[in-house]
């Protein structure tokens, strides 16, 4: 077992650190107050090799392991979760062609993202199935050489800006998750409408929106994986997902230690920093604990799906165990902060509410719990 990274991952970690530092960070506060969709980052990000991390290099993509992807997601989340999330959105939605597509889907729907800017979205939550992915009602009926699309999915990140959506439907509700399909519909097809951009609580450079599907005609050519695939890709995402998702997690509980290690040392109280009192110190020796224990969950999932080993359990750990992680940290920089941190022209109120996102999103907490409890179980 060797804890050291590589020489080529420092000078790839360092590269993200330094786009975090000098071109996402400046403007995080900026996109957090507007909400606005910050393309001229994804841009850059793009021709920096930064984003679609998951497109294999066959296919002119950048195709990093793993455990690069997610060194590169802490550096992301530092600079802004937000920006972060919209950026990885693209590997969500990507990473289910990537597992179960053919060839020629793959360089017809997977390749072009090598070639320039394009968003894809991941569509799988809808108004009444969340947590209980297989109780969705969106529709797939087969119609000739197409399927036919009926039903509505919500909270779907970059869905306003999205070239493609990769979307989870079902061809029998009783059949539950044996009844899935995963179909990815191209550009805007008539019969698909988008809806506005959710007013958020954090990560508010991410787009979200509802999404409708009225009669949206597929070919078949464009079913990634059997008939009744869908459920299993679904959980093989996320399986894959998961580590990049902890890493946010660490990403924005690194910024808010930094923070609260700056304004504890300038911050007089009693005629001395506040550092010097040791209920502050306690907090900020916590923070550094147990966001360490969280990067160190993170890598070790990542790496087992580098070396080929099913990570549904270690990827569950790293994923609950970093969004509380960062839920309390962020919590605790606000305490450090005092009244200061309550304020907005201060920098950690908004970590706090970004992190509050990583303990619902890409299955929640509690759903986390159950996986593990499961994985036990077994
Ligand atoms: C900003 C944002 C971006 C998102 N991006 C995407 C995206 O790109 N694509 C996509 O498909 N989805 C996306 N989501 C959806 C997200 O994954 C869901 O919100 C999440 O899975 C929870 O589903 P829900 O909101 O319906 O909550 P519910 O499932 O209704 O859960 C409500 C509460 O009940 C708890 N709960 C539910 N079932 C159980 C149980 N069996 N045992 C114990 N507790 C339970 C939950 O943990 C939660 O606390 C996004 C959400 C947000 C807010």
């Amino acid at each position: 077992m060797d804890f050291n990274l590589s020489d080529e991952q420092r000078a790839l970690q360092e590269t993200a650190r330094k786009f975090a530092r000098e071109v996402i960070r400046p403007k995080a506060a900026h996109y957090d107050e507007t909400a606005e969709f910050p393309k001229e980052i994804f841009g850059q990000a793009f021709e920096l090799g930064l984003l679609n991390l998951t497109v294999p290099q066959e296919m002119g993509g950048v195709g990093l392991p793993h455990l690069e992807q997610a060194l590169i997601a802490e550096e992301m989340a530092w600079g802004c979760s937000g920006v972060a999330t919209s950026m990885v959105a693209n590997d969500l939605a990507l990473l289910p062609l990537v597992i179960a597509a053919n060839d020629e889907q793959k360089k017809r729907l997977v390749a072009p993202f090598a070639e320039k800017l394009r968003f894809a979205s991941f569509c799988l939550t809808e108004p009444g199935a969340g947590s209980d992915v297989a109780g969705m009602s969106t529709t797939a009926r087969r119609d000739g050489d197409h399927y036919v699309l009926n039903g509505a999915k919500c909270f779907i990140t970059n869905g306003g800006y999205a070239d493609q959506y990769t979307v989870f439907a079902t061809l029998d509700k009783a059949k539950r998750h044996k009844g899935m399909v995963c179909l990815v519909v191209e550009g805007r097809p008539k019969g698909l409408t988008v809806g506005k951009h959710e007013n958020k609580m954090g990560q508010r450079a991410s787009n979200t929106v509802a999404l409708t599907f009225e009669d949206v005609r597929v070919p078949v050519q464009n079913r990634i994986g059997e008939e009744g695939d869908g459920f299993r890709i679904a959980m093989e995402t996320l399986d894959n997902s998961r580590p990049l998702t902890a890493m946010f997690s660490v990403g924005i509980a690194r910024a808010a230690l930094e923070h609260s290690l700056d304004y504890s040392s300038q911050r007089q109280q009693f005629g001395k920093p506040i550092r010097e009192f040791q209920a502050i110190q306690f907090m900020l020796a916590d923070m550094a604990k147990d966001i360490q224990a969280a990067r160190l969950l993170a890598y070790q999932s990542a790496w087992m799906l580098d070396v080929g080993q099913k990570n549904t359990l270690v990827s569950s750990f790293a994923k609950c165990f970093a969004a509380d992680m960062a839920m309390k940290v962020t919590t605790d920089a606000v305490q450090v902060y005092g009244g200061y941190g309550y304020i907005k022209d201060y920098p950690v109120e908004k970590l706090m509410r970004d992190a509050k996102l990583i303990q619902i999103y890409e299955g929640t907490s509690q759903v986390q719990r159950i996986v593990i409890a499961r994985e036990l179980f077994k």
